[in-house]
C-alpha cells in the first residue's frame, strides 16, 4: 500500500528544520529513519502533508564519551549503538539496541525518533528511563534540555513544540558497583515486546544502594515499579527480596489485554522478567560480564 500524497523537504540544518516546521504547523511530519512513521503513512494512521527529512543534516549521527556523560546524536540508528565500543560502558544500552525488531531495522531506526515517536511498545524509552537521561530539542526560539521522565507525558504524545526537533539524548554513565540489564518477551524478533523489564542496580558489597525499575508494554507510558525499587533498596539482594519484588512489580504493572496476550498473562511475564533482569543487573553490578537476550515464544 503507498502513503497518501506528500511534500517533500531537505533540511541542512537544525534551524531549517525548525522553521519548515514553523511555517507548515500540524501537517508536517519530521523523518528520521521513517520505520514508525511510514508503516504509519502506509496504513493511513498519519497523514502528513510535508515530510521533513532530517537525513541530510550533518553532524546529527554520533556516540561520544564527555566526562560522566554519554552523548547520541537523534539520528543515530540502533545498529550503531548496538555495536559501538563506546556504548558498550553501559551494557544495559547493548541489551536494548540488540534486541529492536530486525537488522534493517535496526539500520534504519534511530534513537531520536524511538524517543519522540513514544511508542507505549518501544524499547528506549524504557531503558533510558532507569538512567539519568535528557535530551536536547532545537526550535525556533532556541535550544532547552528537557529529562526524559518529563518528556512523555503520554502514549504518542512529548512535550516537543510543533517546531522542535530532538538534537541529542545525553546519558549519564552511572557509577561504579551499578549495573544494568533489560529483557524482553517477544513473539519473534521483527515485533514490540508482549512486556519489558529493564532494572538498574547500585551495590555496596551486597546491599542495593539505588535501584531503578521500569516495565514496558504494560502501561501508556514506561511504568516505574516504585513499590518494587522500595523493597530492593537497602536490601541484601538474594532470592527472597528478588522473589518479594517481582510479586510487587507484577501488581504495579497496567497491562491491556490485546493480541498479544491477556492482563493476567503480561503480569506473569513482568514477573519473571523482573526476576531475570535483577539477576543479570546484580552480576553485571558486581564486575560480571554476563550476555542478555531477549526471551522469544
Ligand atoms: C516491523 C517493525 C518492528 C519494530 N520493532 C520494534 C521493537 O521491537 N522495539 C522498538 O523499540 N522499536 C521497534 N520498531 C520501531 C523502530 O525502533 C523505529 O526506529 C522507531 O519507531 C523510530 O523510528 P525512526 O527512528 O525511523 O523515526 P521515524 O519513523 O522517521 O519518526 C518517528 C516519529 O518521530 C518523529 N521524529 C523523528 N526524529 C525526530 C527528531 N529528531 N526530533 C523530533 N521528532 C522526531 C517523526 O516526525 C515521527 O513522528 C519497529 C518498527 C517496525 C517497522
Amino acid at each position: 500500500m503507498f502513503p497518501p500524497a506528500f511534500n517533500y523537504h531537505r533540511a541542512k540544518s537544525l534551524k531549517e528544520a525548525a522553521s519548515m516546521l514553523a511555517q507548515a504547523g500540524q501537517e508536517a511530519k519530521l523523518l528520521a529513519g521513517g520505520q514508525s512513521l511510514i508503516p504509519l503513512m502506509k496504513l493511513r494512521f498519519a497523514s502528513p502533508k510535508h515530510l521533513v527529512d532530517l537525513n541530510f543534516i550533518p553532524r546529527l549521527s554520533y556516540i561520544k564519551k564527555y566526562k560522566d556523560e554519554l552523548h547520541f546524536g537523534a539520528l543515530t540508528r540502533h545498529s550503531e549503538i548496538e555495536n559501538s565500543a563506546t556504548a558498550a560502558a553501559v551494557p544495559i544500552l547493548h541489551d536494548c539496541a540488540a534486541g529492536i525488531a530486525d537488522v534493517q531495522i535496526r539500520n534504519r531506526g534511530t534513537l531520536g525518533g524511538s524517543l519522540a515517536e513514544a511508542d507505549p511498545s518501544g524499547d528506549w524509552a524504557v531503558v533510558l528511563s532507569t538512567l539519568e537521561t535528557s535530551l536536547s530539542c532545537v526550535g525556533q526560539k532556541g535550544e532547552r534540555r528537557i529529562p526524559l521522565h518529563d518528556f512523555i507525558t503520554d502514549a504518542y504524545t512529548t512535550v516537543l513544540a510543533p517546531d522542535e526537533v530532538v538534537r541529542e539524548i545525553s546519558v549519564k554513565i552511572p557509577p561504579q558497583g551499578s549495573g544494568g540489564a533489560y529483557l524482553a518477551f517477544k513473539r519473534a524478533a521483527p515485533v514490540y515486546p508482549t512486556a519489558s523489564v529493564a532494572v538498574q542496580v547500585t551495590l555496596e558489597g551486597d546491599v542495593c544502594q539505588e535501584v531503578a525499575i521500569r516495565m514496558g508494554c504494560v502501561g501508556l507510558t514506561p511504568i516505574r515499579a516504585s513499590q518494587a525499587e522500595g523493597v530492593l533498596r537497602g536490601a541484601s539482594l538474594g532470592e527472597k527480596a528478588i522473589e518479594i519484588a517481582a510479586e510487587a512489580a507484577r501488581s504495579e504493572a497496567d497491562p491491556q489485554p490485546d493480541m498479544r496476550g491477556s492482563a493476567e498473562y503480561k503480569r506473569m511475564l513482568v514477573g519473571v522478567l523482573m526476576k531475570r533482569a535483577t539477576y543479570a543487573a546484580v552480576r553485571r553490578a558486581r564486575g560480571e560480564r554476563v550476555d542478555v537476550s531477549h526471551l522469544y515464544a
